[in-house]
């Protein structure tokens, strides 16, 4: 399926809920959060149903994110189900890994192949002040064990906040030192609570990454599905990556779309702009109308964002992240 700038749209992010067992920063309020009805959430038949669908169209890869997928009920039967659809081929989870090591053997068994696990900080006293709790040893535990199971890929999410984490990056890329995994820098975005915060430049964390492990050596390889340049230093196992959402856009590659627990369909993280897809699976529009509504809307899917600027005439996205799934 391509857009309008003949982009092969092949990757579809679900958040599977808004709720979430932290509260970091820099992605919601402590307090206050209007939730998503429970009713209003779809199903997991209903997820399955438009999966089917978007994998008729060319989906082929599948990322399911939150609010926290793994504070929904059963996640592993929407894995299992999400599974069998044909066509698709690979199901990843982006999780803070509060809730992971229990489930890590049947999250496997059903069907996901790669982990990105967000992690900010290597300090339980930072990691407080960044979550608004005291779960560290949970999130770090998840890594080990996700490696302990040998899942296809492993990757580590770290977002540098001037002032707060921004001390630790290098002790954090030395996670790819020791172990065969992704440490990838995000630069923060002005959505939601982001615009609280000034970005840390991927420039900045790629020299603080030079002073400590000398000059960085660029890969050619390309590890996932994602927006993300990496380099890897002398003696490491593993990669550092970087995505620098404001300083460089990625737009002209952009492969995806994403769907919010509500079944609103969003085409660029950026912009509201989208289209429900609940309130036409709910009355029974059949399949082949569903698929030509998705499909209009992704010929619609906007150029680039413009976090960096001027926003042009669509409405630019007033939530916060966990309600988009990041
Ligand atoms: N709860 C899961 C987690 O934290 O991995 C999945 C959902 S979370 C919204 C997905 C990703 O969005 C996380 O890696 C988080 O760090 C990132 N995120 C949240 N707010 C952000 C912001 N303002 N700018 C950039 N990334 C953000
Ligand atoms: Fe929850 Fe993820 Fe947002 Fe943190 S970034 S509050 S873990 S949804």
């Amino acid at each position: 399926m391509k857009d309008q700038f003949g982009r092969a749209i092949d990757y579809l992010r679900i958040s599977v809920t808004d709720r979430c067992n932290l509260r970091c920063i820099y992605c919601m309020p402590q307090e206050g959060i209007r939730w998503v009805p429970h009713s209003d959430v779809l199903s997991y038949e209903e997820i399955t149903a438009l999966v089917r669908i978007f994998a008729s169209l060319g989906v082929r890869r599948l990322r399911l994110t939150g609010g926290e997928p793994l504070v929904r009920d059963a996640l592993p039967d929407l894995v299992a189900a999400l599974h069998a659809v044909p066509g698709i081929e690979e199901i990843n989870l982006t999780t803070n890994g509060i809730l992971f090591s229990p489930m890590a053997g049947t999250l496997k068994a059903a069907g996901i192949h790669g982990i990105n696990f967000s992690l900010d900080t290597l300090s339980p006293e930072t990691f407080a002040r960044i979550t608004r709790t005291d779960r560290f040893s949970d999130a770090r535990g998840a890594i080990d064990r996700a490696l302990e199971l040998g899942f296809d890929r492993v990757k580590v999410n770290c977002i540098p906040i001037r002032g707060v984490n921004d001390g630790e990056i290098a002790a954090i890329a030395g996670l790819a030192k020791d172990m065969p995994l992704e440490v990838r820098f995000i630069e923060m975005m002005p959505i939601g609570c982001g615009k609280n915060y000034t970005p840390v430049t991927m420039e900045e964390v790629c020299r603080s990454l030079e002073s400590v492990y000398g000059p960085a050596a660029s890969c050619r390889i390309r590890l996932g599905n994602g927006p993300a340049s990496y380099v890897t230093f002398p003696g490491f196992r593993g990669h550092v990556g970087f995505i620098g959402a404001m300083t460089h856009t990625f737009c002209s590659q952009c492969n995806r779309v994403r769907l919010t627990s509500e079944g609103y369909l969003k085409l660029c993280l950026h912009y509201s702009t989208g289209i429900d897809l609940r309130a036409p699976l709910r009355r029974g529009d059949g399949e082949e109308a569903l698929r030509e509504t998705i499909r209009a809307a992704i010929a619609r899917k906007p150029d680039q964002h413009h976090f960096a600027g001027s926003s042009g005439e669509d409405a630019v996205e007033q939530h916060n992240m966990n309600a988009i799934g990041g």
